[in-house]
């Protein structure tokens, strides 16, 4: 695989070759790949092509929208997300495949669907990022950094959302659809509840059940949910277009061809049958079937003498009992709830930075 280090124009007949494969075999990790730093001059290319009662639009690389002929009823524009974090391959084949599904004509889309591989060039190295995590740099915040790959993208992957949501381009006049954004990801820690889903923080509006029952349907059913805004993906959609969405975290980083697909499957099945609006039946929302968490606070490193007293590799959602010091710094931290547990913990953070979230359980 050759990989062009700059803007590639849409309109070059090595581009052109790559994406009449795609039409064929809809293999968008492949044209992906090639084109990491994403296009140029695509309003002189025809990046246009039918499908079953369905039209595709290449935006961008790693940027496909489908629009049906005919909407189906209730009317859903949908985001599903991949590869914000390079390293994240399953949710990048997942996506892959539904799209092989759809070009080849096995699967229909019903539904305004845009389809996203997110950091072409981390995935192109194995990475998380390259640069800057692109997942902290949404709603405006890659205004705050100096030019990278990832500030670039993140101001272009917000445009391609706010656009689609908005019907820029589209063939059907803004309506009253419901949006919808699930943003894919694995995780390198290990984590208690192997796949779980971080609901972006809704200020006054109320948690959505039936969103809860569809992560149950995903095969998710560990909610952790958010107590303040963010920069990432997931939360952009969320507060600029009342998106329900989520960052949902599918399990084990592994490398192309390493993932056990089969792991992934009612993820897979639950957003193919979504956005071919079949009946998802839904089993209603019962606490009984979620580990559910709220946020109690940080643990905060204040000075160079933070001591984080936990494994490097601790899992994720792992709880201590009240009374376990697990910070040591200028001021401690000590549990003080049943069922307190800790994610995403990192001691190597900078002074008056989260060195880890502490949270605990609660029912909707
Ligand atoms: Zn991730």
């Amino acid at each position: 695989m050759t990989t062009n280090t700059s803007l590639i124009d849409a309109a070059s007949v090595e581009f052109t070759e790559a994406f009449n494969a795609f039409k064929e075999t809809g293999d968008f990790l492949a044209l992906t790949q090639p084109f990491e730093q994403g296009l140029t001059n695509q309003e002189n290319a025809d990046l246009m092509f039918s499908l079953e009662q369905a039209t595709a639009k290449l935006l961008d690389t790693g940027v496909l929208v489908i629009e049906p002929n005919e909407l189906a009823q209730p009317l859903k524009n949908i985001v599903i997300s991949s590869g914000i974090h390079g390293n994240e391959t399953a949710p990048i084949e997942i996506v892959n495949q539904m799209l092989k599904d759809i070009v080849q004509g096995q699967r229909k889309v019903a539904h305004r669907t845009l389809f996203i591989i997110g950091n072409p060039v981390s995935m192109n190295i194995s990475k998380r990022f390259s640069v800057e995590n692109l997942n902290r740099l949404f709603c405006g915040k890659y205004k705050d950094i100096a030019p990278c790959y990832e500030k670039e993208r993140a101001e272009k992957l917000e445009s391609y959302v706010r656009n689609f949501f908005n019907h820029v381009g589209s063939n059907f006049a803004p309506n009253a659809a419901t949006t919808y954004h699930y943003d894919l990801h694995t995780a390198i820690r290990p984590s208690k509840h192997e796949k779980f889903a971080i609901y972006p923080y809704q200020g006054d509006k109320p948690w959505d059940k039936e969103q809860l029952a569809f992560m149950r349907a995903c095969g998710v059913n560990t909610i952790l949910f958010g107590h303040a805004p963010s920069g990432t993906f997931s939360y952009y959609s969320s507060a600029n277009f009342s998106a329900h969405a989520f960052t949902v975290e599918l399990g084990k980083v592994r490398g192309f061809g390493e993932n056990d697909m089969s792991k992934f499957a009612d993820a897979y099945n639950t957003l193919s049958a979504f956005v071919s609006n079949e009946d998802l039946k839904l089993k209603a929302f019962d606490n009984a079937d979620f580990n559910l968490f709220k946020v109690l606070g940080d643990i905060t490193k204040y000075t160079d003498n933070f001591k984080l007293n936990v494994a490097d590799d601790v899992s994720n959602f792992t709880d201590y009992p009240a009374g376990t010091l697990l910070a040591e710094d200028e001021q401690n931290y000590q549990t003080s709830h049943e069922g307190e547990s800790i994610v995403f913990p990192n001691a190597n953070v900078g002074i008056n930075q989260r060195a880890a979230l502490m949270v605990i359980p609660c029912q909707l």
